[in-house]
């Protein structure tokens, strides 16, 4: 069960602006029809190798370091563990297991730092990435954070000296911005300063109906996004996952969206919008209106039909 939790900074805002107070606040309808959708749509428990370490795609790993954030989205696709705080914590030795596991891997060239946020954890990041950024076979970092929308603050000094331990890597941070009210100007100060230790910033976000279903709001967000110099990365069509059907955009709708959205922006500007296939067999990239396509179904990764799940009424 998904608690809630606002930081002061986001009260604020969410009086302000209602589509961010839907991003966080529950509605009287979250989790009333959950016919069809799933608890883990990315299968991550069963591709769990050893606690805290998913491996489900061949060269790269999902390192989850705490179920812990600084505010809790009622649209997480791991909202059947985030927030569970004891739950998630990580110790010495589920890194040392971790470690071992990926020496046994040598094909695991890639580790992404999810959870939770594992920026709001800084310390447990820091050891983490002592110990991995030391495998010769790690060539790539990712680590997402959720912070400069959720508590800008929390990108302080200690955060960032745990981010300077990578050092031989590229190192790509993953912040996740989904309305453009929520790039502030101190939120703009939290991704300068992540900025410093970056390799790169990119974003992802999640079509939600109510909040972002919009040409305007998207082209309001990835503009400015590429303004100050994140790049828009991936964005996804919501999970199907239990407690969050409300947030699920109509298909054809969504896609007239982004076929409306490509006419307006700058390739730079535009990310990848994809599904991520339920049972965890890749992101699917969504091709638009320019070309004739069945909206009701499609292949993932492995050849195998899905059909599109479609939302609820809120
Ligand atoms: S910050 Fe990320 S992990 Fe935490 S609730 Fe939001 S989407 Fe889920």
């Amino acid at each position: 069960m998904l608690a809630t939790r606002l930081s002061p900074y986001l009260e604020k805002l969410t009086r302000k602006c209602p589509a961010i107070q839907r991003e966080f606040v529950p509605t009287k309808n979250e989790g009333q029809d959950e016919t069809g959708t799933f608890d883990d749509p990315l299968v991550e428990e069963r591709h769990t190798v050893t606690r805290g370490l998913v491996h489900k795609y061949g060269n790269r790993a999902l390192v989850l370091l705490t179920m812990n954030c600084a505010a809790y989205c009622r649209f997480c696709t791991r909202r059947r563990k985030v927030s569970d705080i004891e739950r998630g914590i990580i110790r010495e030795r589920d890194l040392n297991n971790m470690v071992k596991y990926i020496k046994r891997h040598p094909e695991i060239k890639e580790l992404l730092f999810s959870g939770g946020d594992p920026t709001t954890v800084p310390a447990i990041l820091k050891r983490a990435l002592q110990k991995f950024t030391k495998l010769p076979q790690i060539k790539i970092i990712r680590v997402a954070s959720r912070l400069p929308a959720s508590n800008p603050k929390m990108v302080n000094k200690q955060l960032i000296d745990a981010l300077k331990v990578v050092k031989k890597q590229p190192l790509y941070l993953m912040i996740h911005f989904e309305h453009p009210e929520e790039i502030t100007s101190d939120s703009i100060i939290a991704v300068k300063k992540l900025q410093k230790v970056a390799t790169m910033c990119l974003n992802q976000s999640i079509s939600l109906k109510g909040v972002n279903d919009s040409v305007e709001i998207l082209q309001a967000l990835f503009s400015k996004l590429i303004e100050i110099g994140v790049k828009p990365y991936y964005h996804y069509r919501c999970d199907p996952v239990k407690g969050a059907e409300h947030f699920i955009v109509d298909f054809k709708r969504e896609v007239e969206i982004f076929t409306k959205l490509r006419t307006r922006l700058s390739g730079l500007a535009t990310p990848m919008y994809v599904i991520d296939a339920p049972g965890g067999a890749g992101k699917v990239p969504v091709p638009l209106n320019f070309w004739n396509f069945d909206h009701k179904g499609y292949r993932d990764f492995k050849g195998k039909k899905l059909t599109v799940v479609e939302g609820r009424q809120d």
